[in-house]
Order: structure tokens, then C-alpha cells, then sequence
């Protein structure tokens, strides 16, 4: 298998036959052995039945049906799973993106990239609720990860299956796949694609999204940063909030002892106290964290390294 589609599908009935069409027009000319997988994620309208249809005429579907509506992250995970293709392509079900940039998208792969992401450079969606906190996003995201990308939001990517593989992925963490496959050492690039507008159907989502992407950015910034390493970022603060509190309160000692000044009247004295049980707190947190650190990497075997390759020669011949 060369190449494994994924579609995450909720509520899309209308969608689903044009995109079928579509996605065979964009394949075919293209030679390559390929499926493509639907994940029904608790769809209520009729889309289980027409996927099921499709998947009866073409046994490159694979069809997947979620028992009630997890979430697209959850959906692009299932389709992961299941992918068999060297190469992983995600798009999504609504023809927002459109099947005949899948071509270019793996061409641009060859070029030696381990992902490839779509830009979405003429976004065609309302600028107030889409456009704009989504630049903004995208500008966060870009510079807290130091991967910058034009469009962390395009589901349109392409990429190999070593980083599908070793993709972990909880809550609305789909849109930072860029930035957990540069923590597994990915090279990652971009290229414009098309957008086109929601004909069929309504968008699942509404601003309220906005503060599940902040919140899950704090977890991947950590993941990426410090998840081998927590004291380090815990350590920092407490030492640094622990030690301001320190250097007030002995500072007023001093007054109190060689000035007789009274303390009664001081509310720094209250900030001094809370300082340094803040900075005790940090510090704990980031031994509790360290603790959990290698339980997560031990448990699994999985090591705080990522390979790319190993040359070596059997029974050292060449010693
Ligand atoms: N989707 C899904 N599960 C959900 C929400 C959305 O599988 O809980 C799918 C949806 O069917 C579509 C894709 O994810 O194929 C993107 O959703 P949508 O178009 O609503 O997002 P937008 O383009 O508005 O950001
Ligand atoms: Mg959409």
C-alpha cells in the first residue's frame, strides 16, 4: 500500500458522495495502490448508510463507524490506526479542501519532507469567528513551538506513516500534529492549497474553540519542552518565586532586628510568606512530575530519544 487517505465524517451525508467521486478523480490518475478510510465519528444523519454503500462497491474503503461522537482528533486517530499506506494523507470530509491537492502535497513529500501541511492561502470562511482568531492562533502557536507554519488549523496533510505511528493524540491535539512530529525530529514544510466554502452541512465548531486550543497548546508546549525534564521548568519557578520571597523576608528581619521597625503593618510580609510556599510548591510539583516522568517513558519503553537510522555492521566485520 502506497498511500492511505483519512476523513474524519460527522453529520456530512450530503458531502460524502461528491467527496467519494472526487478523491477517485484526484487517485486515479496518480498509479498509486491506495485506500481510503471514512471514520463515521457518531454521525446522526445518514452517513454511516452511505458510507457503508460506498465501502460495499470499493474495497479500497475501509469504513469506520464510533459508537457516539468522540471528537475529529479522535476520529483522525482511529483512521491512523488503521492506515496500511507508506504515506498518510488527512482531509476533511466537508469538500472544504479539495482531493486534487493530495497529488502535489505527496510530490512535495518526495522532495525528501516527512510532513507536509496545508496553507490555506485564500481561506474562504467568515473572518470575524474564523480568519482572525485563527491567525492569531496560528501566530501563537508558530512562535511558543518555533515551528512556524502559515496554517496550523488546514486538516489537509500529508505525511509518513513512522510519524502517524508515534503520534499520541488527546483532546483537540490534531491541529498540532506539525509541532508534536517536530518533536519526533520531522522535517515539515507547506504548500498553498485550496479552499473552497461549506456548501453542504454546518461547521461543528464555534469560537468557544479558541480556549480548548490555548489550553491544549500549554500541554503540547510542555510535552515538547520539558515532559523529560519537568523540574526544570518547575524548579525555575519555584526557585525564582521561593527566592524573591526569601530575599523580602530577610530583608525585614533585618529591619526588625537592627531598626526595630514593626512588622504588624507590612502586607509585603504576607507577599514574602506567599512567595516562598509558592516556590516550595513548585519545587514539589516538579519532583512529583519527574516521578511521572519515568513512569510514562519506563511503563512503555519509550525511550527520550528518537532514531532515525542506525548503520552498523553485523558481527563487526570490519573491526
Ligand atoms: N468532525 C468530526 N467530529 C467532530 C467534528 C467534526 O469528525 O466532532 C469532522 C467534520 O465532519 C469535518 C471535519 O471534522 O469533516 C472538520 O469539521 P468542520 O468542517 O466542522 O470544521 P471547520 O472547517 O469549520 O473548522
Ligand atoms: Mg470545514
Amino acid at each position: 500500500m502506497d498511500v492511505s487517505v483519512v476523513l474524519p465524517v460527522y453529520n456530512e451525508e450530503e458531502n460524502i458522495p461528491i467527496l467519494y467521486r472526487e478523491l477517485c478523480e484526484a487517485l486515479a490518475p496518480t498509479k498509486w495502490a491506495y485506500e481510503i478510510i471514512f471514520v463515521d465519528d457518531g454521525s446522526s444523519d445518514r452517513s454511516w448508510e452511505i458510507l457503508s454503500g460506498i465501502q460495499y462497491q470499493d474495497d479500497r474503503v475501509v469504513a469506520i463507524r464510533f459508537r457516539r461522537n468522540f471528537g475529529q482528533t479522535a476520529a483522525l486517530s482511529a483512521g491512523f490506526d488503521h492506515a496500511s499506506g507508506d504515506v498518510v494523507v488527512t482531509l476533511d470530509a466537508d469538500l472544504q479542501n479539495d482531493p486534487k491537492d493530495i497529488p502535489l502535497l505527496v510530490a512535495k513529500l518526495q522532495e525528501g519532507y516527512d510532513l507536509v501541511n496545508g496553507w490555506r492561502y485564500e481561506r474562504k470562511d467568515p473572518f470575524l469567528s474564523r480568519k482572525l482568531p485563527s491567525r492569531i492562533a496560528n501566530w501563537i502557536i508558530s512562535t511558543t513551538t518555533h515551528v512556524k507554519l502559515h496554517d496550523y488549523g488546514c486538516t489537509l496533510k500529508v505525511f509518513r506513516k513512522e510519524i502517524a505511528a508515534n503520534l499520541r493524540l488527546y483532546g483537540e491535539m490534531h491541529r498540532f500534529i506539525p509541532a508534536i512530529a517536530s518533536g519526533l525530529g520531522a522535517a515539515i514544510t507547506e504548500v498553498r492549497v485550496n479552499h473552497r466554502e461549506r456548501k453542504f452541512g454546518k461547521s461543528k465548531y464555534g469560537i468557544s474553540r479558541t480556549i480548548r486550543v490555548v489550553l491544549d497548546l500549554i500541554t503540547v508546549k510542555f510535552f515538547l519542552s520539558y515532559s523529560t525534564r519537568p523540574i526544570q521548568i518547575f524548579g525555575l519557578l519555584g526557585v525564582v518565586s521561593g527566592g524573591l520571597g526569601f530575599l523580602m523576608a530577610l530583608w525585614m528581619t533585618i529591619q526588625r532586628q537592627f531598626y526595630g521597625m514593626s512588622l504588624a503593618n507590612r502586607p509585603l510580609l504576607l507577599l514574602a510568606i506567599l512567595l516562598m510556599f509558592t516556590g516550595l510548591q513548585f519545587v514539589s510539583l516538579g519532583l512529583i512530575a519527574e516521578l511521572q516522568s519515568r513512569t510514562y517513558h519506563e511503563s512503555q519503553n519509550k525511550p527520550i530519544y528518537v532514531i532515525r537510522k542506525t548503520l552498523q555492521t553485523e558481527n563487526h566485520q570490519r573491526q
